[in-house]
This record gives structure tokens, C-alpha cells and sequence, in this order.
């Protein structure tokens, strides 16, 4: 059974910067929860940053950008805490290779988590397309990674690498 990597604010888990959760309704993720295929992580508290945290964005490219030292991650004070958002993508990495993870379904728009989109880095609520930090480094080691709105697409890859329709 394929298992899935589940940011953990999503599964209501208070690790948000501002302290809070953003449970996914989806049954869909109550039910891999329950087939015990979800690996709950955080990347950015498990990279050294506490709850809550000053709000963060990536600032000259996306998370990509990040990995290869050409962007960075600021608070909004200018404090730049890129090196947590390199652990913490590391470390969701290595949890995922763990445990044989080839499917992530993040919180889309987070600087670590984000799979289509990121905020621009300048703290105006603006979003670009791009993905976060953790995002990248996965999908560079071949982890398909899906946003909260992307359950189905999801469910279709579990299902394509199960090779059935045992996913949903
Ligand atoms: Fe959620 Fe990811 Fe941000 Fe952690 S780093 S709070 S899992 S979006």
C-alpha cells in the first residue's frame, strides 16, 4: 500500500506560524488516515523554528531557488531563517524515503509546503506560481507532491502507482 505525506496543519495539527491548523475536510484524507497510509509531517518546525513563528516568505524565486542558494527565506523583519526551511525540507525527505513515500499532499502556498503557488515575497497577500522548499526537494528526489485542492489528482496517482483502484 502506498503511503502518503501529509503536511501536518493539514490534519489539524497546531504548527501554523500564527499557532493555528488548516484542516483538509476531504474524507478522502480521513481514510488514508485510517488505512494508516499517512506520514504526518512539519518541515518547518521539524527544521528548528518554533510555534508560533514571524510569518515567512521566499524572496528572489521560489523554493527551488532556495535548494540552489539564489533565493532566499525572510521574515517580514528581514531575518533570514533559510537555513530552517532547508532542514526541515531535508528531514521531510528523509521521513519520506523512510517510509517509502512517493506522494505528498501538502498545504499549498506555504514557503515550505506550497506545490503550485507561493506568496511573492512581499507580504501583500500575492501569490505567483512556484513551489515551496520542502516541495522541491521532493520532487526533485521523484515525490509526485499535490495540494489540499488536488485530493483527486492525488487518489489518481496513488491509484496509477498501485496499479488498481485499491487508492480510493
Ligand atoms: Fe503546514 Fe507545511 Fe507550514 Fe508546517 S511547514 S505549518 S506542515 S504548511
Amino acid at each position: 500500500m502506498e503511503k502518503v505525506l501529509v503536511s501536518a496543519c493539514l490534519l489539524g495539527r497546531p504548527v501554523r506560524y500564527d499557532g493555528g491548523a488548516k484542516p483538509v475536510g476531504d474524507e478522502v484524507v480521513g481514510r488514508w488516515r485510517s488505512e494508516g497510509r499517512v506520514v504526518v509531517f512539519c518541515p518547518e518546525v521539524s527544521g528548528g523554528l518554533p510555534v508560533p513563528r514571524p510569518a515567512a516568505e521566499i524572496v528572489g524565486g521560489d523554493g527551488a531557488d532556495v535548494l540552489d542558494g539564489v533565493a532566499r527565506v525572510l521574515t517580514e523583519g528581514g531575518e533570514d531563517v533559510s537555513r530552517h526551511f532547508v532542514r526541515g525540507a531535508r528531514l521531510a525527505l528523509e521521513a519520506a524515503r523512510g517510509a517509502g513515500v512517493r506522494v505528498a499532499l501538502l498545504k499549498e502556498s506555504s514557503p515550505s509546503c506550497g506545490s503550485l503557488r507561493v506568496y511573492d515575497g512581499r507580504f501583500a497577500g500575492a501569490r505567483v506560481p512556484g513551489q515551496g522548499v520542502t516541495t522541491a526537494l521532493l520532487r526533485r528526489a521523484g515525490v509526485r507532491v499535490f495540494g489540499e485542492d488536488q485530493v483527486p489528482e492525488a487518489v489518481a496517482c496513488l491509484r496509477e502507482l498501485e496499479g488498481s483502484g485499491a487508492a480510493r
